[in-house]
């Protein structure tokens, strides 16, 4: 990053007014409250920078990032035969990923869901027997979650902060009580190699490699040995483009206001190709055909 001398101090303050916007909002872009850019907006145009605050993001299909960070995704495991296998591959590669389990299947096998956390992997909540939450009673969704967070819990000492709900299917209402009752962060995906219709590794590399952009969230499923073939491969050209993989919720923590759209004197120093990639239009519609 460079400074210009004359520009440090504000450019100190306003990186500190943007790291506390950060602290007090958990300020990050997703799809169901864009933020202000209070923080990067010049002096001269921001009167005020304390109002309007931003909502609380609660839901994400991406996150909006100054860096090469992206969080690879895993759901509907553990798999007994797939899942270790899964593991030994982002060892040998370094990565941290997130698996967003089943609750059936974490009962089955929690000496994987714990060795995924003692590899340095996160845990999300997919429901307990994956069914569409968008067409449930809330108490029939409240068992779903429940019963796989007492599993999770049991397994790694600490309940999930995240969730994922199968086939994305999950309303707006829902999304705010499931929040407000079980803390969770709703975790949809920017990137998805419809890797469930097993279409062959490279198909699954090749597309994953295309969508993958600063900030994306990846799905795929650890179920299905092509996605495990392709993981390889994909890893390592995703790694020789530059991208470096965190977990669901340190890609969440290292969120930022979206850039201003107006470019002043003051703004020397943008974010770079992370913001105009991110765009709300990469918001998922998935399908109810997908596992
Ligand atoms: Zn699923």
């Amino acid at each position: 990053m460079l400074l210009k001398s004359q520009h440090f101090l504000s450019h100190l303050s306003r990186a500190f007014a943007a790291l506390f916007l950060l602290l007090v909002s958990g300020a990050a872009w997703a799809q169901t409250s864009p933020v202000p850019p209070a923080s990067t907006t010049p002096q001269s145009s921001r009167p005020n920078v304390e109002t309007p605050k931003p909502a609380t993001a609660i839901s994400y299909s991406a996150v909006h990032v100054d860096g090469p960070f992206i969080a690879m995704t895993f759901d509907d495991g553990p798999s007994e035969k797939l899942t270790p296998e899964l593991l030994d591959i982002l060892a040998a590669h370094h990565i941290h990923a997130t698996f967003f389990v089943i609750g059936e299947n974490a009962e089955r096998a929690p000496q994987i869901v714990q060795r995924a956390v003692k590899e340095g992997h996160e845990i999300g909540n997919h429901s307990w027997s994956h069914p569409a939450f968008a067409k449930m009673s809330d108490p029939a969704v409240r068992r779903e979650l429940q019963k796989t967070d007492d599993v999770i819990h049991a397994a790694i000492g600490h309940s999930p902060v995240l969730l994922r709900p199968p086939y994305g299917s999950i309303t707006a209402r829902q999304k705010q009580w499931i929040h407000a009752e079980f803390g969770y962060r709703i975790i949809l995906w920017d990137v998805d190699p419809l890797d469930w219709k097993r279409p062959g590794p490279s198909v699954v590399e090749s597309r994953i490699v295309r969508q993958t952009r600063p900030g994306s969230i990846i799905l795929s499923h650890d179920i299905h040995p092509g996605t495990i073939k392709a993981m390889p491969e994909t890893f390592d050209k995703l790694q020789a483009k530059g991208f470096k993989f965190v977990t669901v919720s340190e890609l969440i923590a290292m969120g930022k206001p979206m850039a201003p759209l107006e470019t002043g004197p003051e703004n020397t120093n943008p974010s770079p190709s992370s913001a105009a990639s991110m765009s709300p239009s990469a918001t998922p519609s998935p399908s109810l055909t997908n596992p």
